[in-house]
C-alpha cells in the first residue's frame, strides 16, 4: 500500500502536509491523553480506567452489559481526527467533540480535517481540488 505522505492541489501545487493517522485515545485520572494501541485498545483503555481488560471486551461483544461502566467509558473515551491547519499548514489532532477547531501553532480557526480537505476544493486558489500527492500524475515521490 502507497504511504500517503501529503496532499497537494491538482491547480496551484498548494502542499498540505499529512498528518497523524487518526487513533482513538483515552484520558487518565490526570487529564491526559493516553493514545490506544493499535490492535490493543481495550488493553489500553483497561489500563487507563484501572478495570478489568475482560470487561472492555466484553463490552465490544455485547454492549448492553450491566457490567461495563459505560459512563466513565463515555466519558474518557475520544476520538482523536488528523486536521490541518489552512493558514499555517501545521498538521495536528483533534477530539472533534471536545476541542474547539482551532491551530495549537498560530490561533487560526482555519481548521479541517484531512478527510473534509481531500478532494475538496482548494482552500488556497478555490479552482482546483485537493487529492493526495500520490494521485498526482508528475508529483515527485518523497
Ligand atoms: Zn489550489
Ligand atoms: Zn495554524
Amino acid at each position: 500500500m502507497p504511504e500517503i505522505d501529503g496532499y497537494e492541489c491538482s491547480a496551484c501545487g498548494l502542499k498540505l502536509p499529512a498528518g497523524q493517522e487518526g487513533h482513538f485515545y483515552v484520558a487518565s485520572d490526570m487529564g491526559e491523553r493516553v493514545p490506544c494501541a493499535r490492535h490493543d485498545e481495550s488493553g489500553t483503555i483497561a489500563r487507563v480506567l484501572g478495570v478489568d481488560e475482560e470487561i472492555i471486551s466484553s463490552c465490544a461483544w455485547n454492549p448492553a452489559s450491566r457490567r461495563v461502566p459505560v459512563d466513565l467509558m463515555e466519558e474518557r473515551i475520544g476520538y482523536i481526527s488528523p486536521c490541518v491547519c489552512l493558514e499555517c499548514l501545521t498538521a495536528f489532532g483533534l477530539d472533534l467533540k471536545r476541542d474547539a477547531r482551532k491551530c495549537p501553532a498560530c490561533g487560526n480557526a482555519g481548521v479541517k480535517t484531512e478527510l473534509e480537505i481531500v478532494d475538496g476544493p482548494c482552500p488556497r486558489c478555490g479552482e482546483g481540488r485537493i487529492y493526495p500527492s500520490s494521485a498526482i500524475p508528475g508529483s515527485v515521490p518523497r
